[in-house]
């Protein structure tokens, strides 16, 4: 299918004493009708950098550039106003903190009747009331509680009506923020079953930040694996999570599942200062892979025949002399 929404060589990046600060450095990945894209890293690799500014939604002092095409327009760039326009009925964004997003002093009913009456003109009280009633039983939220106000709800059905709300509106793509981060584990996969069921019903798609891979691997179709405003690895989850092939996604798997078994294993050293990120590979320093031409020459893109993609030297086999390949020394 084509994609719904696809991104090229988009970049973000923010003034700071120190200089320009890339948090997404150019990175490119499509997402297609109904498909669910995990995007996965470490705090501070640009996931939700990356959410935000392909919605347009950065704070005032952060610079675009690069194309993110939706419905044959492209989004970077754009008017505020066509962006606003677009936001709700075709882009939606869930958030992490569900209370803020919230007016306590409006009724559930108020946000729906207030959502759907901005960007469905048409709809009658009675036929917003059926649609919200619809999004919110899929939520798990009874029709009783349609006149409550959000402070009578607990935190998890709070964030339950916010994710009603944002796909009330059957948006086209939507990003979800660790949507399930500040829930516990029950809720939590709640909302995965639903956030599918929405998926199936209205061929919504998503792009899931999370850094939680058992997530991924059980809600999304897909995965991109971030470092240091870098896509690394992108391929079909199953594939992915199978056969690894980027050095620093073989850490973040190895880091997960032994929290289960073996006890702990943390990937040595931290990400890189992004206002002066390393020459060459951004994760060579952090990389048991690591050979001296890592140290030097930033590693290409590779498609690889299972379809993955990649960003190391590691595949390439010509890529440099004999000597390029030698381990990096530390
Ligand atoms: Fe490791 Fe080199 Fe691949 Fe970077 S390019 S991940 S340093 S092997
Ligand atoms: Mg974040």
């Amino acid at each position: 299918a084509t994609p719904v929404l696809s991104a090229r060589d988009l970049r973000v990046w923010y003034g700071s004493k120190r200089g320009p600060v890339a948090a997404v450095d150019g990175v490119t990945f499509d997402v297609r009708p109904g498909e669910t894209l995990g995007l996965v890293g470490e705090s501070g690799c640009g996931k939700s950098t990356l959410g935000r500014g392909v919605l347009g939604l950065l704070p005032p002092g952060a610079a675009v550039d690069g194309e993110v095409r939706f419905a044959g327009r492209n989004l970077v760039g754009m008017p505020a106003k066509d962006l606003q326009a677009l936001r709700g009925p075709e882009l939606g964004l869930i958030f992490q903190e569900p209370m803020t997003r919230l007016n306590p002093l409006m009724k559930v009913s108020d946000h729906f009747e207030e959502a759907l009456r901005t960007h469905n003109r048409g709809l009658g009280k009675a036929q917003i009331r059926t649609r919200a009633l619809d999004a919110l039983r899929g939520m798990g939220i009874p029709a009783s509680r349609y006149d409550s106000y959000p402070h009578e709800f607990s935190g998890g059905m709070r964030q339950r009506i916010m994710i009603a709300l944002a796909l009330v509106l059957r948006p086209a793509f939507v990003v979800a923020d660790e949507p399930t981060t500040a829930l516990d584990v029950l809720v939590e996969a709640q909302i995965i079953q639903i956030l599918a069921d929405l998926r199936r019903n209205f061929d919504t798609a998503l792009v899931l930040i999370t850094h939680n891979l058992g997530i991924v691997a059980e809600a999304c179709d897909r995965v991109a694996v971030m470092y240091a405003g870098h896509i690394v690895e992108q391929g079909d989850a199953r594939e992915v999570f199978a056969n690894p092939q980027h050095p620093y996604t073989q850490e973040l798997l190895r880091s997960t599942i032994s929290l289960g078994t073996t006890g702990l294993h943390f990937i040595p050293g931290a990400p890189p200062d992004l206002a002066d990120p390393p020459a060459g590979c951004r994760f060579h320093p952090r990389c048991p892979k690591a050979m001296r031409v890592c140290a030097d020459e930033q590693p290409p893109e590779v498609l690889l025949p299972t379809g993955s993609r990649t960003t190391c030297w590691l595949p390439v086999p010509d890529m440099t002399t004999a000597e390029g390949r030698l381990p990096l020394e530390a």
